[in-house]
């Protein structure tokens, strides 16, 4: 089987690419022994995805491990914010993760907006073991609620009203934000590349 090394821990990131890309070995960071902190202090999606999967690269060359290389980089955009919180998302409010104060940050600079158009959107980077790479961007579109509605586990999804589903994804089962998701559609372009490359 052929294999790939997706430049992400995430356990719900992994189940989503394996499930997708079910003809290739997908390995994780944990299952090639990377340990490092990624300083992704790239300014574009493209940038911080491309910074991951060059770390990763680096450390499979050192280990003669010769393999495809994927690596992502999503976030929120808010048009009416120019584009924000992108590549900060994670970090809208300051402090990493904090998924209750990156919320409330952006209800807040919403208060006055009359334009609550979004999307999210995922960069993802193909680095091959020849140091080319390509990148496919995924992007899902709607609008940001009011107020939070449905499953607040995964940041922005409560606040995220789908124009596909017609619902939040805070209440979309995982099925139906999979079937729209940026990720999704990003991961569906580069199983189609891969399919037609005859190299691999
Ligand atoms: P990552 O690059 O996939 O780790 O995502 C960075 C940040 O973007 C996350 O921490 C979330 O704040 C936001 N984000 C990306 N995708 C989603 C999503 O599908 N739902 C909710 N928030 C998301």
């Amino acid at each position: 089987m052929k294999r790939i090394v997706l430049a992400s821990d995430n356990r719900h990131k992994i189940k989503e690419f394996r499930e997708i890309l079910a003809d290739y070995e997908i390995l994780a960071l944990k299952d090639v022994g990377f340990n490092d902190e990624i300083v992704e202090d790239g300014k574009t999606f493209l940038e911080n995805a491309l910074i991951k999967a060059k770390a990763v690269k680096v450390f499979l060359d050192n280990k003669n491990i010769d393999a495809y290389i994927i690596a992502d980089d999503s976030g929120l955009c808010v048009n009416s914010l120019n584009g924000e919180p992108g590549i900060y998302s994670a970090r809208y409010a300051g402090e990493h993760g904090n998924n209750d104060a990156n919320r409330k940050k952006l209800l807040d600079n919403l208060r006055d907006k009359e334009d609550r158009s979004a999307y999210f959107n995922c960069t993802l980077v193909l680095l091959k073991n020849d140091g080319s790479y390509d990148h496919f961007d995924g992007k899902t579109y709607g609008e940001i609620l009011t107020a939070e509605e449905g499953n607040r586990d995964f940041c922005f999804d409560c606040l995220f009203y789908s124009s596909d589903l017609k619902k939040s994804f805070g209440v979309a089962t995982a099925e139906e934000k999979n079937s729209v998701s940026h990720r999704a559609r990003a991961i569906e372009q580069l199983k189609k590349y891969l399919q037609n490359d005859e190299k691999f």
